[in-house]
């Protein structure tokens, strides 16, 4: 999934989007609880209206970004209060409030809200947070199903996802890097009974292998007719991986973060586009992708204009990481049909 922070998949208007067949993508509840608001999304028609993007939209909990991006929070059983990174305002995010926010933003799926242990975390420290997002799923679960049904879309009829008619919530299973910790999160989770399960906390500076083992851990007890997502992953080499050990979907900022900074994921590995050896290259991107970009433009001038810091920098390395991203999921997608995932290519190869 693109992440779309701000109602927007930074630099890619919406039709590229589905031109390049991104079926879903994230909106964060924290950047579009502060700027534009929720109740003038809402009172807009819902995100979906509001950014004209008519497929799936997943927003997050908020919790993520308030630990990440606020200053001055603190965290309490009721929730977190925080000050606002833009203008210093203060704001309480609870279980309540973000069902709010998510619902009023009109998303097809809502997370409940969760706290991120920090990395690293005291075993004890791990047990008590991972015991507090239990109490915050039953206490976002109690109200999303009181109002679910207030989704701007639910009564303009315009969108169809299916029998229900209003959005899915998904719990999220925490537990820090401790095994059993993760097995009792994802158990009592499970019991609370949600129409799909994230894998979260993962991705926040511990090894490759550490996340794996995790991942591994969770999805043994994560209903498999459940969607199974886990956030915040990853290189295009490890969603591969977590492809094949059972992970439904995944979301992550890097392939449009790094496009912005140059790095463009290619099938010979990573490229440093601002590199001058790529001054007089007249070969594609990745002569392998059939992307807008890589059919038209050169290595030479994809450098060319990151090195001007011309925006269309922005917009085509973004277009073709997106492309790349994509199309590695399809090819995961059609290997699973055929029931071997064996010949997926590792994408792994460095070109640093
Ligand atoms: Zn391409």
């Amino acid at each position: 999934m693109p992440v779309g922070t701000a109602g927007t998949v930074k630099a890619v208007p919406q039709d590229v989007l589905e031109e390049l067949g991104a079926q879903i993508i994230l909106g964060n509840t924290y950047h579009l609880y502060l700027r534009p608001g929720h109740e003038l999304v809402r009172k807009l028609g819902g995100l979906h209206r509001f950014m004209s993007w008519n497929r799936a939209l997943l927003t997050d909990s908020g919790g993520f970004q308030v630990f990440s991006l606020s200053e001055l929070r603190r965290v309490t059983e009721e929730g977190v209060s925080f000050r606002s990174h833009l203008d210093g305002t203060s704001h309480l995010f609870t279980p309540e409030r973000s069902m709010e926010i998510q619902i009023a933003l009109g998303a097809d799926i809502v997370m409940a809200f969760d706290e991120c242990t920090e990395h690293p975390a005291e075993r004890e420290r791990a047990r008590q947070s991972m015991e507090m997002t239990l109490r915050w799923a039953k206490r976002s679960k109690e109200y999303f199903e009181a109002h679910k049904h207030e989704v701007p879309w639910a009564e303009s009829g315009h969108r169809d996802i299916g029998a229900s008619g209003h959005p899915a919530l998904f719990g999220i299973v925490q537990g820090g890097m401790y095994g059993d910790l993760r097995r009792e999160s994802a158990e009592r989770t499970v019991e609370l009974d949600f129409p799909g399960y994230a894998i979260g906390g993962l991705s926040v500076g511990e090894s490759r292998e550490k996340t794996m083992e995790m991942i591994a851990i969770v999805l043994e007890l994560l209903p498999k007719d459940k969607p199974r997502y886990v956030m915040g992953v990853g290189y295009p080499e490890e969603i591969v991986q977590y492809a094949a050990m059972g992970v439904d979907m995944m979301d992550c900022v890097l392939p449009t973060r790094a496009a912005r900074h140059g790095l463009l994921f290619t099938s010979e590995g990573r490229m440093n586009i601002k590199n001058a050896r790529y001054a007089q290259d007249q070969q594609p991107p990745d002569p392998k992708c059939g992307c807008r970009v890589c059919s038209r433009y050169t290595r030479a001038y994809l450098r060319h204009l990151f090195v001007s810091a011309e925006p269309l920098a922005a917009v085509l390395n973004t277009v073709h990481n997106l492309a790349f991203y994509l199309d590695t999921m399809r090819a995961v997608r059609h290997a699973i049909k055929l029931g071997d995932l064996s010949g997926m290519p590792s994408r792994s190869v460095s070109l640093a």
